[in-house]
């Protein structure tokens, strides 16, 4: 009998993996708390959050008493033309923790999808229906600042870092959109940046303004990029984006499926900048990481557009769209966000993260910067990383990272305790030290 990890070799695709794979997957036979289970016994952090998601832990007991009332209620039923009360109140609940100033909730099935009906919205609320009867389709185009991450389906696709996304590859047949620089790095301290900041402002409204008969919306991760180069950036050119939105009669959609729910320190990344996007979307921690589901908030001022456009209708319907399982474990995941708990934990992670890797900044060659912003730390080395090398070393240490390029980085769950942070910093620590 092969073992699962031959079994897995020979038939899975793994994402952003070759076919067949270029170095073998760890088969997880448990998991608890912060703690993966290996096939091999070893029980070791997961210092990823299972990508973000799993905030609270796995076999949480409110997350897991919640779906399993709800399967014993009913599973799932179409949404067209039928609705239910987990997905009427998840509905209600997003709407009371967001900021202030949506008023609909549309439910997708996956972050990427959350971005396709976000960019099928900012567009189908640009049409004009001219006085010839044809529709002006002319502002088509979103921009976005490059270096950004919103999802691997077509549409998402475009809009992520053209070089990161690796467009190339595809030629014309993905959407061309308007890409502007990457704001500045920073977070707290901008005092001295000021001029990169008006220099950068100065292109992002040069750029907008030579481009705006075609471009309707513009898309940003809020202060933290993801998977695009985990790199922080400052609230205030969040504002000036907020800014030159309005400016240019421009939708502006924040892709808070990383940063949403604590993260970043504040309920959502847009907090920090004050602002209130036009179009909002969540995902990833909104199930406490047990299921896939999204969301997309809208303002009512988008909703009128879309019913005063020519369509009237969004035409967009997931098979599984509100999923009432899903529905359960957003409301249970809310409920222990709503506590807020995660705010001391979140702090208290950001406090042990910074002390256990701003050493690296000044200690150890190949280091080229170390981030942390909330329950989020970077760890970005001068050259690509040597993946299996490095997790098979963490693994050694009982934390389970997985890098890509040159970043080795963390966002662990919000119920890690001080030792879980330190243990994980270690890990990474000594695995920059000592595999090269
Ligand atoms: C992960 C992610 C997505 C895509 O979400 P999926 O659920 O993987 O489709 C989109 N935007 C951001 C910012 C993300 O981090």
């Amino acid at each position: 009998m092969n073992t699962l990890t031959q079994r897995d070799s020979a038939t899975v695709w793994h994402p952003y993996a070759p076919m067949p794979p270029a170095y073998p997957t760890y088969p997880v036979v448990g998991a608890n708390g912060v703690y993966l289970t290996l096939e091999d016994g070893r029980e070791v952090i997961d210092a990823m959050s299972s990508w973000w998601c799993m905030v609270h832990g796995y076999n949480h007991p409110v997350m897991n008493a919640a779906i399993k009332a709800q399967v014993d209620r009913f599973s799932h039923v179409m949404f067209g033309g039928l609705t239910h009360e987990p997905a009427i109140e998840l509905c209600e609940t997003l709407l009371e923790l967001a900021p202030p100033g949506f008023a609909h909730v549309f439910l997708a099935d996956s972050g990427s999808v959350a971005v396709e009906v976000a960019l099928k919205l900012a567009r189908q609320q640009a049409v004009v229906l001219r006085d010839d009867g044809h529709l002006d389709t002319t502002r088509m185009t979103l921009a976005t600042i490059r270096g950004g991450y919103h999802g691997d389906t077509w549409a998402a696709m475009s809009v992520c870092d053209p070089e990161g996304g690796m467009h190339a590859l595809y030629g014309d047949a993905l959407g061309q959109q308007v890409f502007l620089p990457r704001p500045p790095a920073a977070f707290e301290d901008l005092s001295e940046d000021e001029n990169a900041l008006a220099d950068w402002a100065k292109v992002v409204y040069d750029t907008l303004e030579a481009t705006r008969d075609r471009v309707c919306g513009i898309i940003v991760e809020p202060v933290l990029q993801g998977a695009g180069g985990m790199f922080i950036y400052s609230p205030k050119a969040l504002r000036i984006l907020r800014e030159a939105a309005d400016a240019f009669d421009m939708v502006l959609i924040v892709d808070e499926i990383a940063t949403g729910f604590g993260r970043t320190g504040t309920w959502w990344g847009s907090d920090h900048a004050h602002i209130t996007p036009d179009i909002m979307c969540v995902g990833k921690a909104l199930t406490g990481g047990y299921m896939t589901q999204s969301a997309v908030l809208v303002t009512g001022a988008i909703a009128e557009r879309i019913h005063a456009s020519p369509a009237k209708v969004l035409m967009h319907g997931p098979t599984f769209m509100a999923n009432p399982l899903a529905c359960a474990a957003s409301l249970a995941s809310l409920s222990i966000l709503k506590e807020e708990t995660w705010i001391e934990q979140v702090s208290m992670i950001e406090s042990h993260l910074k002390t256990g890797l701003y050493p690296l900044l000044n200690e150890q060659p190949g280091v080229e910067d170390v981030r942390v912003l909330g329950a989020v730390g970077v760890v970005e080395l001068t050259d690509p990383i040597d993946v299996p090398a490095l997790t098979k070393h963490t693994l050694e240490l009982g934390v389970w990272v997985r890098p890509f390029g040159k970043l080795l980085y963390t966002m662990p769950p919000y119920i890690s305790t001080p030792e879980h942070v330190d243990q994980i910093t270690n890990a990474i620590t000594r695995a920059v030290m000592e595999v090269d």
